[in-house]
């Protein structure tokens, strides 16, 4: 039978991650002995205070819809959770809790974008900013930036690089790629620029806020000129170890608050009601509740960054934050190992999964094709065995 799919699914690229940790599960299933380390996903448990919290709202009889926007008490945690770690000050209003911080993204994308718009993105990025940006019809421009740099960019290249078409930018710190962590002054410096150009909005997604190994995560809207056009993107997946219940929230001006709930009115009608009530728990709950994890993360990094030391031809930066290393593998290109020629990054990734059995993600979908994703969220035996597998491959 003929098929006829629309332009729109037909254009959209698929989830370069969610695609390399399905066919890690698939070879897994075959019975393959592969060690993932392409998925961004905490290795935790959900923590049993957060657990109880969802028992208890079962036994409550919580099972109806919830307010589109989400019920009014997780607002207003969430509030209290912005103003405690961020200082920022938003009402209820000002908030919309969505299906993971991915649809709260895309909900600001389809409600601000139009055909034609364009979209900067400091690269590395994660990969679904430029999928939800063609989603909503607009184009998006890469900002480059190297190792050398640590990643980030500078505020002449984003004068460069924007257009009277420019509506939106997306900011990510701590990054996912590359662990890199923005500071204040930097992203102060960036601000300055986007003064001069008060008609771009800025997408700030902190989601990685408390996997963070310096200084506190700054968030861009606390800039005092910046508040009015920033939407701040957070969620409980990453620092809660809760990726599968899929609560994630947008904090930003009003209008753009509304808009958004219009738009999941219509799509998921708001997001689980158990999740829901257990998030209302998490985030009132004292940070220090998380920190063993960041601990781990932190000794994982250092593991990791050691371990890449001892491979030929990697080169990487020192993450300051979130659990991946970014390293780039260009050396490799134009090489033959065993038997298989590298032309990029993709050729490379492969090889890692096919020859080695460990699963990485390319840096194509980040927008740094020379590099590879490697996620530490796995047990330091994994990680162990998963290097000594490369380092077998590589080092031959
Ligand atoms: N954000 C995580 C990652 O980058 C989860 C997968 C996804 O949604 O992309 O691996």
């Amino acid at each position: 039978m003929q098929q006829h799919l629309s332009d729109r699914i037909n254009n959209l690229p698929t989830s370069a991650t969610l695609a390399m940790a399905a066919k890690a599960r698939e070879l897994k299933n075959e019975g393959k002995d592969i060690i993932s380390l392409s998925l961004g996903e905490p290795d935790f448990n959900t923590p049993e205070f957060i657990k109880d919290a969802a028992i208890q709202a079962i036994n409550d009889n919580y099972n109806s819809y919830t307010p589109v926007n989400g019920y009014l008490e997780l607002r207003e945690a969430i509030c209290r959770k912005f103003k405690r770690d961020n200082q920022l000050n938003y009402t209820p209003d000002q908030i919309v809790v969505s299906t993971g911080a991915k649809q709260s993204i895309a909900n600001v994308a389809m409600v601000l974008l139009n055909p034609g718009d364009e979209v900067l993105l400091p690269a590395p990025y994660w990969v679904s900013y430029s999928a939800i940006s063609i989603l909503a019809e607009a184009t998006y421009k890469e900002i480059p930036s190297t190792i050398e740099t640590d990643f980030k960019i500078t505020p002449e290249q984003l004068e460069a690089a924007i257009t009277p078409k420019t509506k939106m930018i997306f900011f990510n710190s701590p990054n996912n790629p590359s662990g890199t962590v923005y500071t204040e002054s930097e992203y102060r410096a960036l601000a300055k620029v986007l003064e001069k150009h008060p008609t771009i909005y800025i997408l700030s997604d902190e989601i990685y806020e408390h996997i963070n190994y310096s200084e506190p995560t700054f968030s861009f809207a606390a800039i005092e000129n910046m508040y009015d056009r920033t939407i701040t993107i957070n969620g409980v997946a990453k620092a809660f170890a809760m990726t599968g219940w899929r609560i994630g929230y947008m904090g930003g001006p009003e209008w753009i608050a509304k808009a958004c709930t219009k738009m999941q009115g219509q799509i998921t009608s708001g997001a689980n009601c158990i999740a829901q009530r257990a998030t209302i728990t998490a985030l009132d709950a004292p940070v220090s509740k998380i920190q063993f994890m960041v601990d781990e993360f932190y000794k994982r990094r250092d593991l990791v960054l050691d371990m890449i030391k001892g491979i030929e031809g990697l080169k990487a930066n020192v993450p300051k934050g979130a659990f991946y290393v970014f390293p780039d593998v260009s050396y490799y290109f134009g090489k033959t190992i065993s038997g298989t020629t590298i032309h990029n990054a993709s050729d490379f990734s492969m090889l890692l999964l096919e020859k080695a059995n460990v699963a990485t993600v390319t840096g194509d979908a980040f927008g740094a094709p020379d590099c590879i994703r490697i996620s530490y969220a796995a047990s330091k035996e994994n990680l162990k065995e998963a290097f000594k597998r490369i380092s077998d491959l590589l080092n031959l």
